[in-house]
């Protein structure tokens, strides 16, 4: 038997990443893994009710975890088969349930059967993505690598009550196909909703006329909707594509925050977006790094962040120093993955 994979959390970005990561590469692998200093970076370091739920649902899914615990630093994961099925999995507060997502997704590649899952808790928080990013490039992503994925919002869910819920359908492939993303051309598309819950009308209304205005479009080609949910809230999102450059840049409003300011900042993403020329943007740039390192392919990003680079030293850890190469060059950072050839346990 190898030994377990140990991986300090008080590196590189030192958030819940490097714990989502390792707990999605072990039950990929098979391999044990040893998470010390959880989160060490964080204001409240250690496992919080999100994270809780994403150990908690990979326990569920193939079993083998040891201390998992609200606050816990330190994890031991001895995984066992992932087992496709049903399940749910709630956040119990507004914690990012995309998040959670994100972690049990990449595992149920190598359950031995299709899955359904319903993840509850938060689909629009910030500094995690929102339900349509996963939606519109995440799954678009994994699909173009073969596996048969689906996504549907039943409820949104913001902070501070939560209560969001959405379902995802996936079907492990055989074999991964390779991803590749390294220009972008043509025509530019861009599309702007602003999601509103338990808020006057206006208050979407006003920041889909700024973005309208901001890059001149009709302003029936914006969407000001009315979304159902348990408490209030507020998200703006742009999604831009260019060829195969894809990007949804998000901003979210809260009590007291002007929508004139929510309006500003998803505007000011967007514009620095357009001023690039790279296909990948900063958030799926570090979110492509896992399923890519086991399907294979290449990809260049515009912005390179910690959560990129942290994330390519936790796959190196469990898949092997070859298994991402990444190099800086002009107009962003190509990121190469040889892809693992028969299934990585
Ligand atoms: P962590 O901070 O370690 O919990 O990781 C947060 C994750 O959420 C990373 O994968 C980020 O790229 C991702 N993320 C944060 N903000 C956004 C956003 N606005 N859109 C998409 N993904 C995001």
């Amino acid at each position: 038997m190898t030994d377990p994979v140990y991986i300090d959390g008080s590196q590189g970005e030192g958030g819940g990443q490097m714990l989502r990561s390792s707990l999605s590469l072990a039950a990929l692998t098979g391999r044990a893994v040893r998470l010390d200093n959880i989160r060490a970076r964080r204001k409240k370091p250690g496992l919080l009710r999100q994270h809780l739920t994403a150990v908690r649902a990979i326990d569920e899914i193939c079993g083998g975890v040891a201390g998992a615990a609200l606050g816990a630093r330190v994890l031991h994961f001895r995984p066992g088969p992932v087992r496709g099925g049903t399940y749910r999995f709630a956040v119990g507060s507004a914690g990012s349930a995309v998040l959670v997502c994100q972690t049990v997704l990449p595992a149920l590649l190598a359950a031995d059967g299709p899955s359904e899952v319903t993840f509850e808790g938060g689909t629009h928080n910030p500094m995690a993505p929102p339900f349509e990013f996963l939606d519109r490039l995440y799954f678009p992503a994994l699909r173009e690598m073969g596996v048969e994925v689906t996504a549907a919002l039943d409820r949104a869910g913001f902070y501070p009550a939560g209560g969001g819920r959405f379902t995802v359908r996936i079907i492990p492939a055989e074999r991964l196909r390779p991803f590749e993303r390294l220009t972008r051309d043509g025509a530019l598309e861009l599309d702007a909703w602003a999601l509103s819950a338990h808020l006057p009308r206006h208050v979407g209304e006003r920041e889909m006329t700024l973005v309208a205005e901001a890059f001149d479009l009709p302003r029936q080609q914006t969407r000001a909707l009315s979304v159902s949910s348990p408490g209030p809230g507020n998200a703006v999102s742009i999604a831009l594509r260019q060829g195969a450059g894809v990007e949804l840049v998000s901003a979210f409003g809260s009590k007291g925050r002007p929508a004139e300011k929510v309006a500003a900042e998803v505007i000011e993403q967007a514009r620095a977006w357009l001023a690039s020329d790279a296909p990948v943007g900063e958030h799926l740039a570090d979110q492509l790094i896992l399923p890519m390192a086991l399907a294979g392919g290449v990809f260049r990003a515009g912005v390179w962040s910690q959560h990129a680079a942290t994330n390519v030293e936790v796959v190196r850890a469990f898949l092997g120093t070859d298994a991402v190469a990444v190099e800086a060059g002009e107009g962003g950072t190509i990121v190469r993955c040889p892809g693992v050839k028969r299934g990585p346990r």
